[in-house]
């Protein structure tokens, strides 16, 4: 049985996987883009009816629920373990999440990939294949992430290493990750690059917005609502702000991943009753701030606007989610660019995500740089046609070992 552990649990003892897949293997069979092999199911190896079958099964659990994600998670831990893999299961707050360790050297790689998926209809739980591709609940988002990182983990040939591979399998990104991915983070478990599996196209994702977010209270002055005159209605001055806020500096800034940052007024209040004139309105701000913007700074234009506009406002600030900064010359995105030519992709794509994933956990231990998003390709996830691509699977393993190899 795998080990259970509630604690620190870092230094895992590695046992070798046992099969051995050197590069050469794929680089011979694996010239097809998965764009142009979308059709056929042709003539699959049995590693990859291995995977295909592992992933059926993964999405078969329905872990849509906590008591559902610790399924899959401990069936994960099983199918490891049957393939000669030791892993340790940690458990907080009630979630599980398992760590398997493989390899030697002074750096460490981590893939990560979640379990838990968004609520589906019943029929999502069946997995269905039609025409090169794989639906589901999770298929894409990102049960195949997972099922890829965990043939190329027990696949991978622990001698030939020089760096430690960590694999890690958490159940509950979709609430926030604090259970899971945050808590291994705080364990000590991190690294020099780290993978999250989300389905990105098998385009890396190396960058995404910061997060800050913004209660406003405007302030006015009550009077009768038919002498507004003699008051100050704290509605319209909301308003007044709200509609100067594209003129803010950091507004008017773009990077070569992303054409602008953002602003979402999320949530407003104000006001109770048509004879009153309301003195008090809060509204709330989702900004998403780009790599190389201060929120600090960001906060400071806000706070100057309504300064400028004579309002009266008060604000609370949380900007305690920082953009991930990696650049394209991090070695370790270089090497993964290398690994996806290798896997027959000539033209390796970087872009900028605009959402938030596990990677913030990881990137706040590592400078902002050296966690990013890189899955395989699928579309609608958390819609109801969500569905994975069978050959972009086939190559995302093959890149992960390509790269744990180099
Ligand atoms: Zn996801």
């Amino acid at each position: 049985m795998f080990t259970l552990s509630k604690s620190s649990p870092c230094g895992v003892y590695i046992k070798l996987g046992n099969m051995n897949i050197v590069p050469k293997q794929w680089s011979e069979s694996n010239k097809t883009v998965y764009k142009s092999n979308e059709g056929g199911e042709g003539s699959r190896p049995n590693w990859l009816l291995k995977m295909i079958e592992l992933l059926k099964k993964l999405i078969e659990i329905k872990s849509d629920s906590k008591s559902g994600a610790n399924e899959a998670l401990l069936f994960c831990a099983a199918w490891l373990e049957e393939h000669g893999q030791e892993v340790t299961v940690h458990e907080n707050n009630g979630y599980l999440m398992l760590t398997a360790v493989k390899g030697q050297g002074n750096e460490t790689l981590i893939w990560n990939g979640h379990v838990d998926v968004v609520p589906g209809n019943a029929s999502q739980f069946a997995p269905v294949e039609k025409m090169g591709r794989l639906y589901g609940r999770g298929s894409a988002d990102m049960k195949a992430g997972v099922a890829a990182m965990m043939m190329a983990f027990v696949e991978l040939e622990a001698a030939a290493l020089s760096r430690t591979v960590q694999l890690h399998i958490v159940t509950d990104e979709e609430i926030g990750g604090h259970n899971t991915s945050e808590w291994l983070v705080d364990q000590g478990f991190t690294g020099d690059f780290v993978i999250c599996g989300e389905p990105t196209n098998l385009k890396i994702g190396l960058q995404s917005k910061g997060v800050l977010h913004m209660d406003l209270i405007f302030k006015g002055k009550p009077a009768h609502g038919s002498r507004p005159w003699e008051g100050q209605n704290a509605i319209e001055s909301a308003m007044k702000f709200h509609n100067q806020l594209g003129t803010l500096p950091f507004q008017q800034e773009a990077t070569p991943y992303y054409a602008h940052p953002s602003v979402n007024l999320a949530i407003i209040g104000a006001g109770d009753r048509y004879n009153v004139v309301p003195d008090r309105c809060r509204m709330s701000y989702d900004i998403r701030f780009l790599p190389g913007q201060d929120p600090n700074d960001i906060i400071q234009q806000m706070d100057g606007l309504a300064k400028k506009l004579e309002i009266d406002m008060e604000y609370k600030a949380d900007p305690s989610t920082p953009a991930l900064t990696t650049k394209p010359s991090h070695p370790y995105i270089e090497s993964l660019q290398q690994a996806i030519r290798k896997a027959g992709h000539a033209d390796p794509v970087l872009f900028g995500q605009h959402g938030a994933a596990d990677t913030r956990y990881y990137a706040a231990t590592m400078g902002g740089e050296g966690a990013i998003e890189f899955g395989p390709a699928g579309a609608d996830w958390h819609g109801d046609g969500e569905y994975v691509i069978i050959s972009s699977l086939f190559d995302y393993k093959a890149i992960l070992s390509i790269q744990a190899l180099s």
